[in-house]
């Protein structure tokens, strides 16, 4: 990889390797913008193949923070950290504090919360040793699991896809088909269940499949099945990269609006959507509400405040599907070039001061 090139094609500012011998840690930081405020953006631990896979992956990931930060218009940059190592086995509250010491030599520059592999058990012990960090228990006047908070941005952004394409965000007798009834996908049933949508879903968790199905009424379909329901609207809850070259001809649907991160394999297959008339939920605009939730936690805005960023998530939908059929472009291009222009006139901004001699008080 040739990585300075990666970094200059990508704008990001800044990538901190750090290694702990003793405590097993090898966790790289990327922080790709801080022009809207610190860079927030969680901490994935994950069992990568190769140091390059980690490297690439939070490189992307980072990326993706600085856009869903500006489009949900919260003043935060995008940054994220990678910790490469199982979960499942490879976790000390040695390896949190020396996570925390990397963090803390960042002074800020950077802060951390949970995602992939890490949970707010784990973000109190990192908390041990550093301030930059948010997504922590309740009980540590964090603001606690934000998958509520999620699952609700992504409710309101279904909503808005169907005024979008029907003319009417009215749920009821609409069949979604959601991917995945985990923590986000089983609240988001929930409340699409309240407003009378038919749902369809496919678990790996048989058990917890059941349970939930039972509770809501959900017809549960085999997992490799879910691509091919006829729906109004494919909820991906799962996994990232579901939209590929083997699922997209499978689809079935008027509307891919769910959860999961990165859900384009890759950027091209958001024009192919687009051809197929199918309307794309950019992840990072309908997903925000998670951030939208940890971020409540540096004092800006408080908890309610945030569920009020989040339903406006509806909005800035909307905002992206006019530009994209202003200006002919799938949505995925017009929710970049929206988070862009934020970002650009925040820089200006910032220039004009900087240009600006001080004022001498006499
Ligand atoms: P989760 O692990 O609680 O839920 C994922 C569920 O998907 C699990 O129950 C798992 O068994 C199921 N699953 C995995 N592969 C599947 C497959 N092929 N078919 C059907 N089911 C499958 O995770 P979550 O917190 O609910 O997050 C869901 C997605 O949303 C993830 O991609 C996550 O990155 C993203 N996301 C979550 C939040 C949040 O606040 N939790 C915020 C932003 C984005």
């Amino acid at each position: 990889m040739e990585i300075f090139n990666y970094l200059a094609e990508h704008n990001h500012e800044e990538v901190v390797f750090w290694s702990d011998k003793t405590a097993g840690l090898r966790a790289i930081v990327a922080i790709h913008s801080t022009v809207l405020g610190p860079a927030l953006g969680g901490c994935r631990m994950w069992p990568y193949v190769s140091e390059e896979d980690a490297l690439l992956d939070v490189l992307r990931l980072a990326e993706g923070m600085t856009y869903k930060a500006s489009l949900a218009g919260l003043d935060f940059g995008g940054g994220k950290a990678v910790i490469i190592g199982d979960p499942a086995r490879d976790k000390s509250a040695g390896l949190w504090q020396a996570f925390g010491k990397f963090i803390n030599s960042l002074h800020g520059r950077y802060i951390t919360g949970e995602d992939v592999g890490t949970t707010v058990v784990d973000m109190a012990l990192v908390h041990q040793s550093t301030p930059y960090v948010v997504g922590l228990p309740k009980t540590e006047h964090g603001s606690g699991d934000p998958s509520p908070v999620t699952a609700f941005g992504v409710y309101r952004g279904i909503r808005a896809c169907c005024r979008a394409c029907f003319g009417l965000d009215d749920l009821r007798g609409r069949t979604v088909a959601v991917q995945g009834l985990g923590k986000v996908g089983a609240h988001l049933a929930r409340l699409l269940a309240q407003d009378g949508a038919r749902l369809v879903a496919s678990e790996l968790n048989a058990e917890r499949a059941a349970k939930i199905a039972l509770e809501l009424g959900i017809k549960l379909v085999p997992p490799d099945d879910i691509y091919e329901v006829k729906c109004d609207v494919f909820a991906p809850c799962a996994l990232g990269a579901v939209i590929n070259d083997t699922t997209i001809g499978r689809l079935r649907c008027r509307i891919v609006a769910g959860a999961a991160n990165n859900q384009l394999a890759d950027d091209q297959l958001g024009f192919e959507l687009a051809e197929r008339n199918i309307l794309f939920a950019p992840d990072y605009v309908i997903n925000a509400g998670g951030i939208i939730s940890i971020g409540s936690e540096v004092g800006a805005f408080d908890a309610q405040t945030a569920w009020h960023k989040t339903s406006a998530i509806y909005d800035s939908l909307l905002r992206i599907v006019a530009l994209s059929r202003e200006e002919g472009v799938p949505t995925h291009l017009a929710a970049h070039r929206l988070a862009q222009a934020r970002i650009e006139l925040v820089k200006q901004e910032h220039a004009f001061f900087a240009g600006r001699p001080a004022i001498n008080p006499k």
